[in-house]
């Protein structure tokens, strides 16, 4: 065998999701694909996978994508000639507790958001379905029959024969070694069989991907974890179309196979393997079983399903598969090169996920852009903190054990922590600051009483920050706050042709004069908002760029991806050379004033202007903008000065009822101003003019930029969606986002992010209304509405103002 001498695309890993990506970019893209497996098809983490395949998620896109695998293997074999074993057979998840039979209220209703029917089920019903099982400590179950298992090699097969039918060359026993590299790029793979020239590389190598993404520079942040489950002898009377469970609250899942069960967990306290490299030739193989380990699991499985007591175990499987810090699995264009693509770490659901990530990953390898919102797996959700592995393995152990306890709303993980501090971390702490954590540092999310033990306690309903937070957005609203935003991510673009650069990038315009400070989405070339950031003039050829913590390394990557050839202009991260203060409320400018010499009146600083100021005797860049719907600014300051400029802000604003104030007070303020956030209520899949922000694309102007084509189709056809603002008269009802929307009774859309608005003392919510036929406000506005809270029918009201301050008058005086 002589390998190719170049080929269009190499694939590396013949695992499914190498099969699947391999199969979709040649029968939907006609690319030309080399596919490489250092062993043989499978013999990763595929072929001892236990086959149950899941379709919901919290995010919708991904769901869609886990209904896409769904739909793939139903079919597959019609068109390949070989089964994937898939089975419908519908899966109950069992409710044992209060918290969690809220859960599954709540599950049921994200499904209807996401067009499934997910049933809840009494026990007698569930004890129906599943006679084996003792039901008797459960207070029911949710049940999505459109759910099933399937054979994972089988599919893997079944793909790769559908990639070779469709011109894939597959070739096992070769093992890319290396890459040869001209600049950030990949001009061709080395392996052990030779070299192959190639234009794009996807890496698909499993619990591998780290260790070859590594050969180029890259990091993808993933941690094998020993993962078991038996098989048991053939159980009497266990029925073969059997649903798929998945009980929680005994962290255990279950499967039929050949008239026995696959019984599987998720324990607390799970095993790592190596922090080092997986050895290459780890082909087929698995760990001894961990009897020890397992029992934890036996016990639990034996109370539910009591004949697995005299039931004989037939096999125990104990093998490696790629968990992540975050339980979401990695995709997308890697930051660190532009023409390498990650298809890894899929947390057990790697068969559930195939099919679909095969074809979303195949489309952003062709073009460039994630087909659609990808973010909660996109590889650029990650920074250099994901290059520690112990502090990825710690905070990957976390998330395992996390995979079946309750879901609490705003609930943090505790691992790994604290990491990044700001200068103020422990003067906040002082002050009984209840912190959070956003892509490695340490945020204070509200304040707790001086008395009051400074933690967050979980539950279903309101939580024990709720009041704490109403005082702090009160005293934004009536006096002034300040917050500590000095993790948000700060870039500046400065040398010739800076200016020119970022109005190809930007919808709106950002070359104004220098010393103005302008809001800005950044699209794809659909239109969808890829960015949403704050752009001030500092001078003629050097822009400061703010975006959201978690954004630091997508934003940074999308704006150096779409630079103009030919552009001089660097661009630099400064996210941890300045602190940032936002002082925000009516008496911000009191405070401010006596601060600084700097004349801070609505003549001299407005409202969207930058100025280079002085504080405590420190050139402080001052940004007059809000995110909160009040006066104020963000106070972006040399990092090492932050504590000498809060301290004075703190003395100063001591006459004017100043508080240090968290995130969450944050979101309430926001909800009731109506500012979108970036991955819920605007994401890749939306339009500014869809999201109500075509006020800020300037399709007026001759200007190209890019989604401009996208965004002159969108705006001169009547919208199919648009986002609306919805309250509830009742202030009990917990709103969280993917609440349905019911318009004149009939599904209309669902939330996209929800809280509670302390001024207007009602819970909040955003959402898109959706329509073939047109959306526009009469429509809005033509209906009557209710959301869908955890299955509960609540009357709301749509308003398409914001619900503070309608006319922005707080925020330009
Ligand atoms: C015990 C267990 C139970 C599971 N149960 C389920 C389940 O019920 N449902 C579900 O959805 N998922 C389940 N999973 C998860 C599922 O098995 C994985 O998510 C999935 O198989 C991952 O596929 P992959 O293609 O990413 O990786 P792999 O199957 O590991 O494929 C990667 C391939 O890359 C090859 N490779 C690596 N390095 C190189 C190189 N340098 N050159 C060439 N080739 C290379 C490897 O040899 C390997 O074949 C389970 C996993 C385990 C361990």
């Amino acid at each position: 065998m002589s390998l190719p001498s170049h080929a269009q695309v190499v694939v590396i890993g013949g695992g499914i999701i190498g099969c699947s990506t391999a199969y979709h970019l040649a029968r939907d893209h006609k690319a030309e694909v080399l596919l490489l497996e250092q062993g043989k098809l499978t013999s990763g983490s595929t072929w001892h996978a236990a086959g149950l395949v899941g379709q919901l998620r919290s995010s919708a896109s991904i769901t869609q994508v886990l209904r896409y695998s769904v739909d793939l293997y139903k079919r597959l074999d019609e068109e390949t000639g070989l089964e994937t074993g898939w089975k419908m057979s519908g899966c109950l998840r069992l409710a044992c507790n209060e918290d969690r039979w809220t859960e599954y209220k709540r599950l049921a209703t994200t499904a209807r958001s996401f067009g499934m029917e997910m049933q809840l089920l009494g026990p007698s019903e569930v004890k129906a379905l599943w006679p084996l099982m003792n039901t008797e400590d459960l207070i029911g179950a949710s049940y999505l029959p459109t759910d099933g298992q399937a054979n994972p090699a089988d599919i893997t097969q079944s793909l790769a024969k559908g990639a070779r039918m469709n011109a894939v060359r597959i070739e096992e026993g070769v093992r890319v070694t290396g890459f040869e590299m001209e600049g950030d790029r990949i001009i061709a793979v080395e392996t052990n069989q030779g070299r192959v020239a190639c234009e794009k590389v996807v890496n698909c190598a499993g619990q591998w991907a780290r260790q070859v993404g590594a050969l180029a520079g890259i990091n993808v942040p993933l941690q094998p974890v020993k993962h078991q489950y038996i098989v048991t002898e053939p159980i009497e009377g266990l029925s073969k179309d059997a649903a798929t469970i998945r009980d929680p609250d005994r962290r255990t899942y279950f499967k039929e196979e050949v008239g026995g069960l696959v019984m599987g967990g998720y324990e607390p306290n799970p095993i790592p393997w190596t922090l080092g490299d997986v050895p290459d030739d780890f082909e087929f193989q698995l760990f001894d079983d961990d009897w020890d380990h397992f029992e934890q699991h036996l016990e639990q499985a034996i109370a539910r399903v009591p004949v697995l007591e005299t039931v004989g175990v037939k096999q125990m499987i104990n093998g490696p598969e790629s968990f992540t810090p975050d339980g979401n699995f990695i995709l997308g264009a890697a930051p660190e090169c532009s023409n390498l693509y990650v298809g890894a770490g899929f947390n057990a659901f790697g068969i559930a996920s195939g099919g679909g990530a095969g074809w979303v990953l195949a489309e952003w390898v062709m073009s460039g852009e994630a087909p659609l919102d990808l973010w909660v797996v996109d590889i650029r959700r990650f920074s250099e903190l994901h290059r520690d592995r112990q502090w990825v393995c710690d905070r990957t152990l976390e998330a395992y054990g996390k995979h079946y306890t309750v879901a609490f709303p705003h609930e943090e993980y505790e691992s790994g922590r604290p990491r990044i501090v700001s200068p103020l971390y422990e003067r906040l702490k002082a002050r009984n600051a209840v912190f959070g954590s956003k892509l490695g540092w340490e945020r204070p999310n509200w304040f707790a009483l001086e008395d009051q033990e400074p933690r967050d306690h979980y539950s279903m309903g309101r939580q024990n920050w709720f009041e704490q937070v109403g005082a702090e957005h009160r005293a934004v609203r009536e006096a002034v706050g300040l917050f500590d935003q000095s993790s948000f991510a700060k870039f500046e673009l400065k040398g010739a042709g800076a200016g020119e650069a970022l109005e190809q990038i930007c919808a709106n315009r950002v070359a104004k004069p220098v010393g103005s400070l302008t809001y800005t989405q950044l699209l794809n070339s659909r239109g969808g908002v890829e960015c949403d950031l704050t752009v001030a003039r500092l001078d003629e050829e050097h822009f400061y760029i703010v975006t959201g913590t978690g954004f630091r390394t997508h934003d940074s990557t999308w704006i150096r991806d779409h630079l103009p050839g030919g552009c001089r202009a660097e661009l630099t991260d400064v996210t941890e050379d300045y602190g940032t203060l936002s002082l925000m409320g009516p008496k911000a400018r009191r405070v401010l004033q006596s601060v600084t010499q700097a004349d801070c009146s609505n003549e001299a600083f407005p409202f969207g202007r930058a100025q280079v100021i002085e504080i405590a005797g420190q050139p402080v860049r001052a940004l007059r903008v809000t995110y909160v719907g009040e006066l104020g600014w963000e106070l972006h300051v040399p990092l090492a000065a932050t504590g000498e400029v809060f301290d004075a802000l703190m003395a100063a604003g001591q006459a004017h009822g100043i508080r240090p104030c968290g995130y969450r007070a944050i979101e309430s303020l926001r909800l009731e101003k109506g500012y979108r956030a970036w991955g819920s209520d605007i994401t890749p899949n939306d339009s500014p003019f869809e999201a109500g922000l075509g006020w800020a694309v300037k399709l007026k102007s001759e200007k190209p930029f890019m989604g401009r084509a996208a965004c002159e189709r969108i705006a001169n056809a009547p919208l199919k969606k648009k986002l609306a603002c919805f309250t509830v008269e009742d202030r009990e009802v917990v709103l969280l986002g993917r609440e349905t929307i019911l318009r004149d009774g009939a599904f209309a859309g669902y939330l996209t992010s929800a809280g509670f608005g302390y001024s207007l003392g009602k819970p909040i919510g955003y959402g898109y209304v959706r329509n073939a036929e047109g959306v526009d406000d009469d429509y809005l506005l033509g209906g009557d509405y209710e959301l869908v809270v955890a299955t509960e029918r609540v009357p709301a009201r749509i308003s398409l103002e914001p619900l503070y301050d309608p006319r922005g008058e707080r925020i330009k005086q």
